[in-house]
């Protein structure tokens, strides 16, 4: 079996949330899909470990928020990154309620969904549901996997408003790159600075390692 062409499927990037009574959770998803357009249905596939899973179980009900290429990738640091056992990614990050739902404000579209069905899928739960309404934000180009990997996590901070021209050209021999440990996110410049904090995971310089 050669597992590199799962590589070849593609993907989008989406937050997927859920409303925990007054607390909003969420998490960060590649598995997003149309299933249906009468009635409309999505299905989306949830890692059973994450905190937004057992809050889609209990209150049956979901949102999608479509990732553009332009929105801020911290937001995939904050959702992707962290827990929501242990962290408010809210208060950081826009949003807006739609039918009891938290949305994401700097995104392409967002749906809100109503579980109908659900399957075990070992580490993960497929969830499947009806549309209840959905709406688009922007026309900006919608987020794929692909685009996370090759664009933002080869380049330097999103700070830096070249950085997606820059993804572009070959690397400069004389930069260093220094990759974060934790989410695979590199910089690259003569050297870290001290400050640096990673605009993926938010982790500081320390999580760094240099590539040689
Ligand atoms: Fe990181």
């Amino acid at each position: 079996m050669n597992k590199s062409a799962f590589h070849k499927l593609s993907y989008g990037v989406y937050a997927v949330t859920a409303q925990d009574g007054t607390r909003p959770v969420g998490c960060i998803a590649n598995s997003a899909m149309q299933i249906t357009s009468n009635p409309p249905s999505i299905a989306v596939s949830i890692n059973k470990d994450n905190f937004t899973h057992s809050v889609i179980q209990k209150t049956k009900n979901f949102a999608i928020s479509i990732l553009s290429e332009q929105t801020d990738p911290a937001i995939i640091g904050t959702f992707g990154f962290q827990s929501s056992r242990d962290a408010d990614k809210f208060t950081t990050t826009a949003y807006e309620m739609q039918n009891g739902l938290p949305v994401l404000q700097d995104i392409c579209a967002w749906f809100t969904v109503e579980v109908t069905q659900q399957m075990d899928a070992g580490t993960h739960t497929v969830f499947l549901g009806t549309v209840t309404d959905c709406e688009v934000r922007s026309n900006a180009t919608p987020m794929t996997y692909a685009y996370y990997h090759a664009v933002l996590k080869g380049k330097s901070p999103k700070a830096a408003p070249t950085y997606v021209e820059e993804s572009e050209q070959p690397a400069v021999s004389s930069k260093n790159r220094y990759v974060c440990t934790i989410c695979g996110y590199i910089y690259e410049g003569e050297s870290l600075p001290t400050d640096f904090v990673c605009p993926i995971c938010k982790q500081p310089a320390s999580a760094f390692k240099l590539l040689t």
